[in-house]
């Protein structure tokens, strides 16, 4: 709750709601089992070369850099639908500096959403 208090050590700005990430609210149920299966998603330093390389950026928005973070922080409203544009050419995999094996995280994913558990999410 806003009080004089708070407001001052805020000095005076906050985030609107819309713009706010509630972590503890989200659902990151997702997340684990995607790093249970792929635990190397962890090492990922978010530097982007995935992104910059992928076949499916070129023609469409996919972006896994982006996808991950979504993932991390429990966003995955709109995860399946993003996912179906990449076609599992592992290019993203073969560039990654941290050795993250992207295409199983995208293939966990996509596993993941077949499953009624995940599938109730979105
Ligand atoms: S290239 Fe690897 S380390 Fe860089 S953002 Fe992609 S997955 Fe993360
Ligand atoms: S596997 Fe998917 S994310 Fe990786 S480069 Fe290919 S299309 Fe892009």
């Amino acid at each position: 709750m806003e009080t004089p208090e708070n407001n001052k050590t805020r000095f005076g700005f906050g985030l609107t709601k819309g713009r706010q990430i509630d972590y503890d609210a989200n659902d990151k149920k997702l997340c684990r089992f995607v790093v249970e299966n792929e635990p190397s998603l962890l090492l990922c330093i978010g530097c982007g070369g995935c992104t910059a390389t992928c076949t499916a950026a070129g023609f469409t928005d996919f972006n896994f850099r982006k996808l991950h973070h979504l993932l991390r922080r429990g966003e995955v409203f709109n995860l399946e639908k993003s996912m179906k544009n990449c076609m599992l050419c592992g290019k993203c995999k073969l560039v990654c500096p941290r050795g993250v094996n992207t295409r199983n995280v995208i293939f966990s994913l996509k596993r993941a959403f077949k499953m009624t558990d995940f599938s109730k999410t979105q």
